[in-house]
């Protein structure tokens, strides 16, 4: 059997459909705004309308099409992906877009999320003779696709993704199509914008602004959304299910310029910290976040407890993706070029870390050294989430529950491991309330309740 986890993926998901633009400069420049969502392999595939080109690497976005000729990639339609996986393996077999061809034509597709039956599925298909190329997600949907036995492709959707659970924000691309598609719970988010004559769909909203397209709305969960030349068609195909939309894309994964379900992700993330500072107040002398994802939450902690807000820690945006081997003294080396604190302003003073989350707690640690060797006099560490109890099957890395600092421990043990004066986190209840929805987000990694049924784990009814 193989392990669900195994496919964990990050991932972000871009593609246009025109009439008459070349849209590969297009998807390059929407992969670039969301490159946050995934460092490892990235590709584009374009329909010219006879055929699918496409050019996909690992590495980044730049690094993948630097000094590749875009105009060898001539197309009005298209769609792109960028992608990062903790265990799938990062051989170029599973890079993205994944473009086939089957009794339902060319098809190309790009995906965004997990399916928690995926290993399921791959089994009794491999039973029946199918041969897999990658081990991602999306070739389970490809198979499936393929084999369906309706003959139109709406509906040959349909009956793929009625079989698969968990996770999926979907675009696929025919020759003369653009097709997205979110599941049910609509866990991973999809929003639909307008380039002049084009239509863009795009993992967040920070996307369509790089291009400068307008955000239409978001694709609802459940709903498909055909796009071709006669214009754009809705449907709800699954509907009636309760939402479950990740509470940690608020959190950490989005970018902060992004709208999340109409709501901007940087004052988001800045009243979660606020609420931290009501409910977890310290006396401190400056408040520093981590850069870059709990800036804002760091700057509405000081703000509400009119503390200064400081550059405690400067990061590094060059060091790219290391390679370096980890011997213990190099490992070091590693954090100090990632991040270094300023001297001048820790030193002797009472320090409040702001972090948006502590999954297996090596980062606040280290960051807690750091700031004690730079001579502050006390750290406080303050968490705008609550602590990261489970993993995430659903399209986050968040680690296996064996590796997660608060696997079995009280917020006690872990300020002892991490090695602050004092630690706090959110309840799911606060986060709940500072996100501004009370229920329909999901929570799992928190509580272990997710919106879809995991082996061995809970389904959360809302
Ligand atoms: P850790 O050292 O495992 O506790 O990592 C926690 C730190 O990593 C926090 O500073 C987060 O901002 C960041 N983080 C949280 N989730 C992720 C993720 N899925 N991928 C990469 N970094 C993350």
């Amino acid at each position: 059997m193989i392990e669900n986890d195994k496919f964990r993926e990050e991932c972000g998901i871009f593609g246009v459909f025109s009439r008459e633009l070349e849209v590969a400069p297009l998807i390059y420049y929407g992969l670039i705004a969301l490159q946050h969502r995934g460092q490892e392999s990235a590709g584009i595939a374009v329909s010219n309308g006879r055929e699918i080109l496409q050019k996909k690497g690992l590495g980044l976005v730049d690094e993948v099409f630097r000094g590749y000729n875009l105009e060898e990639l001539k197309g009005a339609l298209g769609i792109g992906h960028v992608r990062y996986s903790t265990f799938g393996g990062s051989s170029l077999v599973n890079a993205q877009p994944l473009t086939f061809k089957c009794r339902l034509g060319n098809l190309s597709l790009a995906h965004n999320g997990n399916l928690v039956n995926a290993g399921e599925i791959r089994e009794q298909l491999e039973g029946q003779g199918t041969i897999f190329q990658t081990t991602n997600d999306s070739e389970v949907i490809a198979h499936l696709l393929a084999k369906s036995t309706t003959s139109e492709l709406e509906g040959a959707i349909i009956s793929a993704l009625s079989q698969v659970k968990g996770a999926y924000s979907l675009l696929i691309m025919t020759l003369d199509k653009l097709i997205a598609i979110r599941d049910p719970h609509g866990i991973r988010p999809l929003v639909l914008g307008k380039y002049h004559k084009s239509y863009v769909v795009a993992s967040e909203t920070c996307a369509l602004d790089t291009i400068g397209a307008e955000f239409i709305r978001e694709i609802n969960p459940g709903e498909m959304v055909v796009i071709d030349k006669d214009g754009v068609f809705s449907s709800t195909i699954f509907a009636g299910k309760c939402k479950g939309f990740c509470s940690f894309e608020y959190i950490y994964f989005s970018r902060p310029d992004s709208e999340l379900q109409g709501k901007n992700v940087h004052s988001v993330r800045k009243n979660l910290g606020k609420i931290l500072a009501k409910n977890y107040p310290v006396q401190g002398d400056l408040v520093t976040g981590v850069p870059d994802s709990s800036l804002s939450a760091a700057a509405g902690f000081a703000e509400e407890l009119k503390i200064p807000y400081e550059m405690g820690l400067v990061r590094n945006r060059y060091i790219g993706r290391t390679f370096i081997k980890p011997s213990q003294e190099l490992r070091n080396i590693g954090v100090s070029l990632k991040l270094n604190p300023v001297k001048q302003l820790v030193n002797g003073k009472r320090v409040v870390m702001v972090d948006d989350s502590i999954v297996r707690g090596t980062t606040a640690k280290k960051i807690v050294n750091l700031l004690r060797e730079a001579g502050a006099k006390e750290v406080h560490v303050r968490i705008s989430a609550p602590p990261v109890r489970f993993p995430c099957h659903l399209g986050i890395d968040t680690s296996s529950k064996g590796e997660l600092l608060a696997n079995s421990r009280d917020v006690e043990k872990m300020r002892e491991i991490i090695g602050a004066d004092s630690l706090a986190f959110l309840t799911e209840k606060e986060l709940l309330e500072g996100i501004g929805f009370t229920d329909g987000l999901c929570t799992g990694c928190f509580t272990g309740d997710y919106p879809v049924q995991i082996k061995g784990g809970k389904k959360l009814e809302i």
